[in-house]
């Protein structure tokens, strides 16, 4: 009885204190990955849908811890952020990818239509050294600005928009490209959205799902095609997983696709094999 009454002051839970731990370990880790390169950059390939061709490469990043494995981007994403080292891993990918984007242009000769996307965090996007960041790199690479592509969920656009117009377009006038990132999960105000310079409209994926066999009942996608259509943007569907989605996305005139009907995200030496083997280049 004399123990009981003792333990009922230990208000400890242990599985919380071993989440917490966890979550302590996790950002440590996170902290010395950049510097023990542990990230590696995957590719998935966009798909032109009027020609079927290759049109480029979203860069995903993933982590090699030493002893969890491979550890999801939807993992340690949400932690990189809360703590900001978000910004350093995003320009580690940056530059990673475009001196990657550097090495298939020179293998193929088509090498100007290839493009790379680039994912941008809030963070990264409203840190103060971004256009340096990116200057920086790009002197250092001398890849064209014009095959790489910046993309921005509206919710980061949105939560300053002065200030974002002016980053967005400086960022334009390097001949950068702009897509909007998982387009219709956040709250972009149409009027707003028109004041930006951008490229591209990126459908969100839960979209793409909704979309069913029975095609009087494709949900937002045709509205958000007609949409960028109307401001001169270009639209890529995100997970795109079957053929009735595909051919639903080309007869509503969608000028790209991406997603595990055509490739799962490979890394650079399967992508430099897939081109090196493609008969267009
Ligand atoms: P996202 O930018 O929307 O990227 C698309 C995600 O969908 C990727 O997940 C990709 O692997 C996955 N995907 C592609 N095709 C399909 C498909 O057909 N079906 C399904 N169900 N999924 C598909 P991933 O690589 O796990 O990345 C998840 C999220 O993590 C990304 O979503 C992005 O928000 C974030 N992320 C990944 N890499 C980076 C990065 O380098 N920087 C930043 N800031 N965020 C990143
Ligand atoms: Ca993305
Ligand atoms: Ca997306
Ligand atoms: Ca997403």
């Amino acid at each position: 009885a004399k123990a009981l009454g003792k333990a009922q002051y230990h208000v400890f839970d242990p599985d919380m204190h071993q989440q917490a731990i966890r979550v302590l370990q996790l950002e440590n880790d996170l902290r010395r990955a950049i510097q023990r390169e542990e990230f590696i950059v995957y590719y998935q390939p966009i798909i032109s849908l009027t020609n079927g061709r290759i049109a480029g490469f979203e860069a995903l990043v993933r982590w090699r811890h030493p002893t969890r494995g491979m550890v999801s981007p939807a993992e340690f994403i949400p932690l990189a952020e809360e703590t900001g080292l978000i910004a350093d891993i995003d320009t580690w990918v940056l530059q990673s990818a475009c001196h990657q984007l550097l090495i298939w242009q020179k293998t193929c000769p088509a090498k100007e239509i290839l493009t790379i996307s680039v994912n941008l965090s809030r963070r990264l996007f409203s840190h103060p050294n971004l256009l340096e960041r990116i200057d920086k790199i790009l002197h250092k690479t001398q890849l064209n600005p014009e095959s790489l592509k910046f993309e921005i969920t509206e919710s980061a656009i949105m939560e300053n928009s002065e200030e974002a117009n002016k980053i967005l377009a400086e960022i334009r006038r390097r001949q950068i490209q702009l897509s909007i990132d998982d387009f219709g999960t956040g709250y972009s105000s149409l009027s707003y959205l028109h004041t930006f310079p951008l490229n591209t409209l990126k459908i969100d994926q839960s979209f793409v799902k909704l979309m069913d066999k029975n095609t009087n009942n494709m949900g937002l996608v045709p509205m958000i095609i007609c949409m960028a259509h109307t401001m001169k943007l270009s639209a890529i569907a995100e997970g795109v997983e079957t053929p009735a989605q595909l051919a639903q996305l080309r007869s509503l005139g969608c000028d790209f696709g991406q997603g595990y009907l055509f490739s799962q995200p490979l890394d650079s030496k399967l992508v430099l094999e897939l081109i090196a083997a493609d008969p267009q280049w």
